[in-house]
């Protein structure tokens, strides 16, 4: 069983400390989110399993950590600033305001034809009613650019005669972490003395001034990307990019979703980035709830083959037909030099590009289910990979009356402390702790009773299927350490 809706999960995730809306308390701010104290456990555990996967488990990847605010050129020569938009249209009669391509699906669609491709550009507002108050009133559709802008040191103050900012203070939050990679491929390539093909990892914020944020987590203006571009040489590109799509669809599956709520999506050529050759997403069911089963299926993750594109565009050589640098702002030469058969070129890029938050959502619909007790109540179980679970262990006290139980539980707490993340919780009676514990996905409970005082040992009782087992304390940090995957510690 997995959640039958988003919803189900976003009372949960408030109810229990994931996730929370932001600035609540002066009235939100639509599609924002802060992540509680279990919440941030979740991302933590899907950020450090990501890292390991494709940095510390394979030879060719590197790590790195680029700004946020870069040179606005960068976003000139990677093409954001210019197409990096959204079509919007507004309704002349209520003013409301949506995407053109969201409207009418054939608005701004590509389409190969003999002698090139063509890009349908009208929009047919005669024959589409406005969502909000049903009329066909439109205004023509514009280009929306979904990077944020701000501006940066003493000239970002607004000139007082023009009551404008000094242009060249303008630069952008980013909208992906990719770039940062490609700027700084010589840096990585010279410090860390590699050959083709490796990689380069980043985990980051990304920002998009998303014109239809919404469905929870699903899609915000700021989040969270874990990108690796992997750099290979041409010709090695596609059978690169194929095992990649295999190697992170098994990834997801890997730490705990399960296959039946996950499929790879080929895009059509017409809708492919102008730098792509070929991209596989990932998409995981969020929306099971939707009757055209089409519709049920979302992005997770996408895997590109971004040709050479990015580190061509980056570089200060190439020329057109009458001999002028296309990038006359670049001071670096990208290519590379192959030692072996003394040829330079520019690499291929292959960039798996998958979300934290969505990741979170997906493992948090799909670890849901429900379970009834004897009593004939029912419970609510997270069943996340052990890998995945926020707190791997709770302590819980019999009696919360006698000084030496508690003071026995406290003391394994601590003794678990070094090697997992355990908690100790004595507010409630065992029912109760027990049915919170699972609701947040807990693999293990360990119950300190009176008999625990004279034998030394305690009862491990299990998530998924409330099974008890009594253990030793001495022999607690072994039995733990053997039920959890070597991934979960
Ligand atoms: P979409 O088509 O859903 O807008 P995209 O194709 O523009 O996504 P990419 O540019 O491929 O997304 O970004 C890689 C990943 O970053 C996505 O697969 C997704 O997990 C995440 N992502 C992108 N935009 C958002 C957003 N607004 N909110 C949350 N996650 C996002």
């Amino acid at each position: 069983m997995s959640a039958p809706s988003i919803e189900t999960i976003v009372s949960l995730a408030k109810r229990r400390g994931f996730v929370y809306p932001s600035s609540e308390i002066y009235g939100g701010l639509g599609s924002a989110w802060d992540y509680g104290p279990l919440g941030v456990e979740l991302a933590n555990n899907v950020r450090q399993a990501w890292w390991r996967w494709m940095v510390y488990e394979r030879d060719d990847i590197e790590g790195l950590d680029s700004s946020i605010i870069l040179n606005r050129l960068v976003w000139k020569y990677s093409g954001h600033e210019e197409t990096f938009s959204d079509p919007l249209v507004d309704c002349r009669e209520c003013n409301s305001r949506f995407r053109a391509d969201k409207l009418d699906p054939e608005y701004g669609r590509t389409e190969e034809m003999a002698g090139g491709t063509m890009t349908f550009l009208e929009f047919h507002g005669d024959v589409i009613d406005c969502p909000n108050c049903g009329k066909r009133n439109w205004t023509t559709p514009r280009p929306f650019n979904l990077m944020f802008q701000t501006h940066v040191g003493a000239a970002a103050e607004i000139d007082a005669a023009l009551g404008e900012y000094e242009p060249s203070s303008l630069v952008y939050l980013r909208p992906e972490t990719a770039q940062g990679i490609f700027i700084n491929f010589n840096n990585v390539l010279n410090t860390s003395r590699r050959k083709l093909p490796f990689g380069v990892a980043q985990i980051g914020k990304s920002f998009r001034n998303e014109v239809t944020p919404g469905n929870f987590i699903f899609r915000t203006r700021e989040f969270e990307q874990m990108e690796m571009e992997y750099f290979v040489r041409p010709g090695e590109d596609e059978q690169a990019h194929q095992e990649w799509i295999d190697a992170c669809h098994q990834w997801f599956i890997n730490i705990g979703i399960s296959p039946d709520n996950l499929r790879l999506y080929e895009q059509p050529k017409e809708e492919l980035a102008h730098y792509a050759k070929r991209t596989v997403d990932i998409q995981y069911r969020y929306f099971p709830e939707r009757e055209d089963e089409e519709r049920n299926w979302d992005e997770l993750m996408g895997i590109a083959n971004r040709t050479d594109f990015d580190l061509r565009t980056h570089s200060k050589k190439p020329e057109d037909a009458e001999g002028k640098r296309l990038n006359p702002d670049s001071t670096e030469d990208l290519s590379y030099f192959d030692e072996q058969t003394k040829q330079r070129f520019y690499p291929y890029v292959i960039e798996p590009a998958a979300g934290v938050n969505r990741t979170v959502l997906a493992l948090l619909m799909d670890a849901y289910s429900e379970k009834t007790n004897d009593k004939g109540e029912t419970r609510v179980i997270l069943k996340l990979h052990y890998s995945m679970a926020p707190i791997k262990v709770a302590v819980l006290p019999l009696a919360k009356n006698k000084p030496e139980i508690v003071g026995m539980a406290k003391a394994i707490k601590r003794s678990l402390q070094p090697l997992v993340r355990a908690v100790y919780d004595d507010t409630g009676g065992i029912g109760k702790l027990y049915a919170r514990q699972d609701e947040i996905g807990t693999p293990f409970c360990v119950t300190v009773d009176h008999q625990s005082l004279e034998d030394e040992a305690v009862t491990v009782r299990d998530r998924d299927t409330w099974e008890q087992e009594r253990v030793k304390v001495s022999d607690l940090s072994a039995y733990i350490r053997e039920r959890l995957s070597p991934l979960a510690v």
